[in-house]
This record gives structure tokens, C-alpha cells and sequence, in this order.
């Protein structure tokens, strides 16, 4: 997680400054990884970002992602196993 070392982060951890483009967005840093990988998912896309910058936080947010679909996986599984 080096990357981190290179965002600024201000005080109030749902603003954070993205340091390629400038821009300061207020929607925390899920919104702001979403902006560095250009997901186009429902958060603006950075013009400035770095290429192995981008492909870096994509590879995170796919980690998060699988490992996500893995809990909903093993928590339905064990809710079926109650339920039954
Ligand atoms: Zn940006």
C-alpha cells in the first residue's frame, strides 16, 4: 500500500487532494481510488494519473472487490446453513 504515502490526505478524511489533477473531492478515499483507476464508476475519472499509478489502485480495488465477493459468498453460504 506505498501509494498512499503519495496522496494528500487533509484533515478531514473525506477530503482528499489528488495530487496529479488538483482536484479536491470530498467523497473520501473509496471515491478517490475510483478517480485514480478511472473507473468511470460513477466518480469522474482523473486526466492527470499516472499510468502504473492507475493500474496500481485498479489492482487494489479488484483485490477489495474479490475479497468482498468472497465474504458475500461465505456469509450466504452460512446463512443457508441456519436457515436450513
Ligand atoms: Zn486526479
Amino acid at each position: 500500500m506505498g501509494w498512499q504515502h503519495d496522496i494528500n490526505i487533509d484533515k478531514n478524511p473525506r477530503k482528499v487532494h489528488c495530487k496529479y489533477c488538483q482536484k479536491i473531492m470530498s467523497g473520501g478515499i473509496f471515491h478517490f481510488k475510483h478517480h485514480l483507476a478511472c473507473t468511470r464508476k460513477d466518480f469522474e475519472s482523473c486526466q492527470q494519473v499516472l499510468e502504473n499509478v492507475k493500474q496500481m489502485i485498479l489492482g487494489v480495488l479488484v483485490k477489495n472487490l474479490e475479497v468482498t465477493e468472497k465474504k458475500k459468498a461465505h456469509q450466504y453460504s452460512e446463512k443457508d446453513d441456519d436457515d436450513d
